[in-house]
């Protein structure tokens, strides 16, 4: 349906994605969403065979020198197998491989990049801590400068492929006297001893992904590890936030989408009244209004993804990355309720998988930036490019286009 917005490249990157799901096994879903499998390693490994991890990267570091457009097609095709697969994908091959490609050193992108993209190391991305996630700048995280090498300390939580990771990358205070902003740098750390990591959580779904308690404990970072400039770390955050979120806006409709088609073949064999219930208006309009939603969020998604691929600058991006984040896992949670609805108790039973999408999307709007988050961005950011509007007055300003406009002793502000 959206093919139209693809390139021949581009599709068929995203066959390849749509036929490597075809491959995974139905019971590999069902053990990882009852914690028998604590990883989905043989999944990252075959993705890396397969070259399908990181396609935006240049194929000189492993990837296939294509872009966001591509991501998004390969995420939503990954997503449909299940959220928490695109979760562990887009950790690896999207977030900690974006910080790598763009601060890393010559040194790093062999170490650490082009094996994770070739599936052979995996990697997990800590920020969140038990102290809170939603304010990064506050971490308590500390990397002690001991000459020739940094002593990490502290805790991290939440994180996605901690069980399983070769190496983490860590945001830490290094610089404990300046302010947040200045003194957090990025730092890769290898699993060595005193990192400990336990998954522990009894998650509500999206599970078998690993997430895990990381603990670090007088860990020796050597200097070069240093991901970016030293007390750079807020330029790392900042470029990272572009593949979190919207590579989990480009997953979640993924993931939403099989329930909606599960929902729309269910309604058309099933019968009431004496007939299928998608002759009722009630059903069908349901089903017209999630599909309204799932476009609407794909449509949302892919133009995002050329503002990002057109590089239209850091702070419109970010806001139009908030905006899809936040306007597309409340839409495709809303899809995936509705789709359980139109299937009355049975949509409610794992005789369907849509009561675990449902358990799997929740985190949607949690994670990656809590959607509170993504609507302060986009506040903040919208309200600074109105001034630069109002400034440049590039077109019609219809607040004199009403009769009273001139009523001056009426326009009273406080
Ligand atoms: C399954 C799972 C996987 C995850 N994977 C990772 C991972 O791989 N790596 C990682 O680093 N983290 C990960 N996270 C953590 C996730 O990103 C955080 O949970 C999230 O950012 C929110 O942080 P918090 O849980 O500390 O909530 P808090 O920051 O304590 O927020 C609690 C509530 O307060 C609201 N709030 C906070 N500040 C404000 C404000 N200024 N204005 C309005 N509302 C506000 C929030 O929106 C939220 O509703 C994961 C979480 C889960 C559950």
């Amino acid at each position: 349906m959206f093919d139209f917005v693809l390139s021949d490249a581009q599709r068929r990157v995203r066959d390849e994605a749509r036929e490597f799901v075809k491959t995974v096994p139905r019971q590999l879903v069902l053990d990882m969403d009852q914690d028998k499998v604590d990883f989905p390693r043989d999944f990252l490994r075959e993705a890396g065979r397969r070259n399908l991890l990181g396609c935006r990267y240049p194929r000189a570091l492993g990837g296939r020198d294509l872009d966001w457009v591509a991501t998004a097609a390969v995420m939503e095709e990954i997503g449909a197998l299940g959220y928490i697969f695109a979760c562990v994908f887009g950790v690896g091959a999207e977030l900690v491989c974006d910080a790598i490609a763009l601060h890393g050193s010559d040194a790093q992108k062999e170490r650490y990049l082009r094996p994770l993209l070739r599936g052979e190391l995996f990697a997990a991305e800590c920020l969140t801590e038990p102290r809170g996630g939603s304010d990064f700048f506050g971490t308590t995280t500390v990397a002690e400068d001991r000459g020739d090498h940094f002593l990490v300390n502290g805790q991290k939580r939440f994180i996605v492929g901690g069980t399983a990771a070769d190496y983490f990358l860590v945001y830490a205070r290094t610089d404990p006297k300046a302010e947040p902003q200045k003194g957090i740098s990025c730092l890769l750390v290898d699993r060595s001893p005193g990192v400990e990591t336990s998954y522990l959580y009894g998650l509500m779904g999206c599970r078998g992904g690993g997430a895990s308690r990381v603990v670090f404990k007088d860990v020796r970072v050597p200097k070069e590890n240093v991901l970016g400039r030293l007390d750079g770390g807020a330029a790392v955050f900042d470029t990272m936030m572009v593949p979190e979120r919207l590579g989990t806006a480009a997953m979640t409709v993924g993931a939403a989408r099989p329930a909606l088609e599960i929902a729309t073949r269910y309604t058309t064999k099933r019968k009431a009244f004496g007939q299928p219930i998608n002759r009722f208006q009630g059903v069908s309009f349901q089903v017209a209004e999630a599909a309204t939603l799932l476009d609407a969020s794909r449509a949302m998604v892919y133009s995002t993804c050329l503002a990002a691929d057109a590089k239209i600058g850091p702070g419109p991006l970010r806001r139009l990355v908030s905006e899809t984040k936040k306007f597309v896992t409340e839409s495709c949670q809303r899809v995936v309720h509705d789709s359980m609805q139109v299937m009355g108790g049975i949509g409610y039973t794992n005789v369907y998988p849509v009561e675990r999408i449902h358990r799997d999307l929740r985190l949607a709007s949690i994670w990656t930036g809590t959607n509170e988050v993504m609507s302060m961005i986009a506040a903040s950011e919208w309200y600074r490019e109105s001034k630069e509007r109002d400034a440049a007055r590039l077109s019609r300003d219809a607040e004199p286009d009403a009769a009273q406009a001139d009523a001056t002793e009426e326009k009273v502000f406080g």
